[in-house]
């Protein structure tokens, strides 16, 4: 298939375009087969059916206007009522579906600012007081809603330090933000004594429950200790969980809930004098695709109570395999005390960014996070049977990391100058010289040679120059293909 620079001037047959759609797809990760941990939640071939024929139902549908259609209204209500049913809800909790958990979070800070403009503003840029563990959305979010993320960071533990985060409090204060669990490490936040701390500053408290919504009720249920983190906790303003992470939905699905509806108000946009009419928009988009509603709608019927038990009870046995068997190796360890089905793979030894090369060598995508180096591991239902396989894989790994290997030792002494250098050259240069190499580092580009990038990247004293970095590839990754 040759790379397309322009509309073709005649439409091709369908089988020709689909057998393309196949042939692209075929390089994609093998989501199905277990080889990736984090993306795609997927929950077997029954739920991806049913997934499918519900979103095809609804797949031209605008949710723009719910008046217009009020399958998607009633299907949308429901949602959230199910999932504010879950989290501790109660008859005035309310909330929207959203098309992910960014999109949750910035609606949520969004409407933390405008409700701080009337009800408490601030005397310089408002700020949102949070752990460092705290997902980028909230950079995102105040980035796009010109606020000030300060980012306090957590104990050894990797949970939110309560007393740093009473010290970090100003009078530009707005929100406190706590994850259920966070995303790096899989920790619980000290929801309840941040709530308190909120309360006593009279603050607005989201609880980023964007990966755990859908677990934690369940876990809990099952019997496994599951500390306090949603609306039962007084406190607690707005959350945020995604359908299209554990609820197994299609992509495209979250939801974002508060506890009442004087703050949801501060969410909604309006804009009454367009010459096209009175506009009103629940959220950042404006049309809305239908598709990810009727699926979330349709997997949570289908599934019920009965059935996110059956599969949190398949991922905590899968994990607590994983578990056992990473610790069995000498020299790695799991990050923190994960409550559920999230685990960051540590070394005190060895560099796991190298473990996570040798690794994508034999297939498995496993994310590279910093500040400690660790790898991230997303257990879902697709790794049950994979679970002997990963575990030999990373053993065989590990030894490969512990032989000698003169290529390596080349790069990594290559990556150790280079990275000297940098530290004493003009910052100017320093980007230019980052973004050229950049293209030579570029992740993926040839499996299995990362490790020196990640280094690099993650000891680099100016993070300023790692942004220019990212902003070069990001650059050349949405430009088409040389070929
Ligand atoms: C996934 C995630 C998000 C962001 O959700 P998207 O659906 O990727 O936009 C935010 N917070 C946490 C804790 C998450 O796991």
């Amino acid at each position: 298939m040759s790379p397309v620079r322009a509309l073709p001037p005649r439409g091709r047959s369908r089988e020709e375009i689909l057998a393309d759609l196949r042939h692209l797809k075929a390089r994609d990760a093998a989501w199905k087969q277990g080889r990736v941990f984090s993306l795609v939640y997927y929950a077997g071939e029954e739920v991806l059916d049913v997934l499918r024929e519900a979103a095809l139902l609804f797949f031209s549908e605008n949710a723009l206007n719910p008046l217009a259609f009020p399958s998607l209204r009633r299907m949308e209500t429901e949602v959230v009522a199910m999932v504010a049913g879950l989290l501790g809800g109660d008859e005035d909790t309310v909330g929207t579906m959203t098309s992910g958990g960014t999109e949750s979070i910035l609606l949520a800070v969004k409407a933390a600012r405008d409700w701080a403009r009337e009800h408490r503003p601030t005397p310089d840029v408002p700020e949102i007081v949070a752990p460092s563990t705290v997902h980028p959305a909230f950079d995102k979010a105040a980035h796009y809603f010109g606020l000030r993320l300060v980012r306090v960071p957590v104990g050894p533990d990797f949970r939110a330090d309560v007393e740093a985060m009473r010290k970090a409090i100003t009078p530009n204060t707005i929100l406190l933000v706590g994850s259920a669990p966070s995303y790096p490490q899989g920790v619980m936040d000290p929801i309840p004594e941040l709530a308190t701390l909120a309360q006593e500053h009279g603050l607005l408290f989201h609880v980023d429950a964007c990966v755990g919504g859908l677990f934690l009720p369940f876990l809990r249920r099952l019997g496994y200790p599951v500390p306090d983190f949603d609306f039962r906790v007084p406190g607690v303003t707005s959350m945020s969980a995604d359908l299209h992470k554990y609820g197994y939905a299609a992509k495209g699905a979250s939801v974002v809930l508060y506890r009442s509806a004087a703050l949801r108000k501060y969410q909604f946009f309006v804009s009454t004098d367009w010459s096209g009419g009175i506009y009103a928009s629940p959220g950042i988009a404006g049309t809305r695709p239908a598709g990810p509603i009727a699926a979330a709608w349709a997997v949570m019927h289908f599934l019920g109570e009965e059935g996110y038990l059956r599969l949190t009870r398949q991922v905590m046995e899968t994990v607590e395999r994983l578990r056992q068997g990473i610790e069995a190796i000498p020299g790695l360890h799991i990050l923190g005390e994960p409550v559920m089905s999230i685990l960051a793979v540590g070394s005190s030894r060895y560099d796991i960014y190298e473990i996570a090369d040798a690794m994508a060598l034999r297939g498995w995508h496993l994310d590279r996070q910093q500040r400690p180096p660790s790898l991230h591991l997303t257990v879902t239902p697709a790794h049950a049977a994979v679970v002997k396989a990963f575990l030999e894989d990373l053993e065989a790994a590990v030894r490969q990391v512990v032989r000698p290997d003169p290529a390596r030792w080349g790069r990594t002494l290559l990556v150790r100058a280079a990275a000297a250098l940098l530290r004493r050259l003009p910052q100017g240069v320093t980007r230019r010289l980052i973004a050229r190499a950049s293209g030579l580092f570029q992740p993926g580009s040839g499996v299995g040679r990362d490790a020196p990038l990640y280094g690099l990247m993650g000891s680099l004293p100016r993070r300023e120059d790692v942004r220019e970095a990212v902003l070069a590839l990001l650059d050349q990754i949405f430009r088409p293909p040389e070929e």
